[in-house]
């Protein structure tokens, strides 16, 4: 890559003990990217939720789909919600230019995170985490992969072409 560009990330994969059970998720396929300013961001973290902390799931619910502590029956949405439409604000003025997603996470995943039905005792579907999901709304056009397609040579070349040409010079 010619240009440096800068692409944001899900902490956890930068090595980050961020994860819910104090974990983080570093991925060996960094350094295999060129000059790259990865800008870390981890929605639970932000939000206010600890280290570690209880785990987190999707509801289906009468009145939309909505975000829960699995055990506290915790309420997260409006707050994941509210935090997000600021934080891509700040992403976008900030020149980000793609975003790698951690596969699977209640907050960062693409379309591959389970959707629990009414009071959560069972999967009825598939979602988008749901950081990511307001993301993708506000954001349609932002070159978007999760780590799994990172770890795939040719995935994570169209990526960092995508990302190239969506920087700013
Ligand atoms: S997947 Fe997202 S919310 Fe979960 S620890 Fe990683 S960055 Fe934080």
């Amino acid at each position: 890559m010619t240009e440096t560009v800068r692409i944001a990330i899900s902490s956890c994969l930068l090595g980050e003990r961020v994860r819910y059970d104090g974990e983080s998720k570093l991925q060996s396929w960094l350094v295999d990217c060129g000059e790259v300013v990865w800008v870390p961001v981890c929605p639970e973290v932000e939000i206010g939720m600890s280290i570690p902390r209880e785990a987190i799931q999707i509801e289906e619910s009468y009145d939309g789909i909505k975000l829960f502590g699995v055990e506290s029956r915790q309420d997260w949405t409006e707050q994941m919600n509210d935090f997000t439409r600021q934080r891509v604000l700040q992403l976008q003025a900030a020149d980000i230019a793609g975003y790698v997603f951690k596969a699977r996470s209640p907050s960062c995943g693409i379309g591959d995170v389970p959707l629990m039905g009414a009071l959560g005792q069972s999967v009825v579907g598939k979602t988008n985490g749901r950081f990511c999901d307001v993301l993708m709304e506000m954001w349609p056009e932002l070159p978007i992969v999760n780590e799994v397609m990172m770890l795939d040579a040719k995935q994570r070349a169209e990526f960092l072409q995508r990302v190239q040409q969506n920087t700013v010079p």
